[in-house]
């Protein structure tokens, strides 16, 4: 080719030139930091609360075996104060056990390692079992049950929903003043849901905590001035389930006033075929 005269491949590439991308990286190279971090304190908490529960299961193990002892009796006997402080010790150590198990319980659903299993289960009979034994624990509420059926067959992890009924009802009791009144209702909803509520008159929840109730560890102002004892891992741990049940948690109160908390979950297909036979009998 003549010196002066540039063939089309050189012409091509001189046209074609070059693009240089710059990619910032640092918020790329943060989201990750962030999420490891995250996964090491999920795995962290998982260790530690799962370490834990065993001596104090051990813990609460002899209180309560120094107490029956005692009761009935058997061995030494011990001074008021020593009974008095033995009580302590198997209150303190049970707050433990529970919150090492709500503590496992958020590390597990934070990393979608906790499993459910799901079988039919009459929910009446279920909430029955749960108010009357919270009713045996408290002397000082009374807890109503108003059911709209005898049975009432749902698809959920039992011990799962026994969980979330017991810290429903028990929140209830918990933030209500002596001699209060619980009332628990259950009723079918429109066609494919059934609806527990729980209707307390306690010290409700100020209106502008009223949007975070459901994070992990908030405790609103009014329980915390109240002292009253909490973790704030409850309700976050309830909403997670039941939507893992694909229902719903929600709540209305009025602060002073009291509040009603409610729960949905939709209806087995045995429940509904139940229904419907019921229907054309009738
Ligand atoms: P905890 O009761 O252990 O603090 P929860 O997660 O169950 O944790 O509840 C979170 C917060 O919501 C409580 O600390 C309290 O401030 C508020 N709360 C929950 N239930 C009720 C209720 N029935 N009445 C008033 N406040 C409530």
């Amino acid at each position: 080719h003549p010196r002066n005269r540039t063939t089309m491949e050189e012409q091509s590439l001189m046209a074609s030139g070059a693009v240089v991308v710059w990619h910032d990286v640092t918020e790329t190279r943060r989201l990750m930091a962030y999420a490891e971090a995250e996964q090491l304190k999920d795995e962290f908490i998982t260790i530690a609360a799962h370490e834990l529960r065993t001596p104090l299961a051990v813990l609460k193990g002899f209180a309560q075996t120094l107490l029956v002892q005692t009761a009935r009796g058997k061995g030494a006997e011990l001074a008021e104060w020593q009974v008095e402080a033995l009580q302590n010790i198997d209150q303190a150590t049970s707050r433990m056990v529970d919150l090492a198990s709500d503590l496992l319980d958020v590390a597990r659903l934070q990393a979608g390692s906790l499993l459910l299993h799901f079988e039919p289960v009459d929910l009446i009979a279920l909430l029955k079992r749960v108010v009357t034994r919270l009713q045996v624990t408290t002397e000082c509420h009374t807890l109503t049950l108003h059911i709209f059926t005898d049975h009432f067959v749902v698809d959920i992890d039992q011990q799962r929903i026994e969980q979330v009924l017991t810290n429903i009802i028990g929140n209830a009791i918990k933030y209500s003043p002596l001699g209060g009144v619980i009332q628990i209702d259950v009723d079918a909803q429109q066609q494919n849901t059934v609806l527990v509520s729980v209707k307390d008159t306690g010290i409700g929840i100020p209106e502008q905590q009223q949007g975070q109730i459901f994070g992990r560890f908030m405790r609103a102002d009014n329980a915390l001035n109240e002292g009253i004892a909490g973790t704030g891992l409850g309700l976050y741990l309830c909403r997670e389930l039941v939507e893992r049940h694909g229902g719903h948690t929600w709540f209305e109160s009025m602060e002073g006033e009291g509040s009603t908390f409610y729960l949905s979950f939709p209806v087995s297909s045995s429940q509904k075929a139940v229904a419907s036979a019921e229907l054309s009998l009738s």
